[in-house]
């Protein structure tokens, strides 16, 4: 499961979840005030690799070269 790095739309909130998939992440809700509004941010790390088909845009990434 690739943990992803996540900004709350409502209070600003950076926090990291674990989805099932890069896809599937309705279901995360801020830990600060429980919005389910929330961007995709890249930190330049990863957990996924190539081979299982991650598409991060992370130029630091180890995960995916
Ligand atoms: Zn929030």
């Amino acid at each position: 499961m690739p943990l992803l790095d996540f900004k709350c739309s409502d209070c600003g909130e950076v926090f990291d979840e674990l989805v099932r998939s890069s896809d599937d992440t309705q279901g995360v809700i801020c830990p600060k005030c429980g919005s389910n509004k929330h961007e995709r941010i890249y930190q330049g790390k990863c957990y996924g690799s190539k081979s299982s088909g991650c598409t991060h845009n992370c130029a630091t990434c180890s995960g995916c070269k």
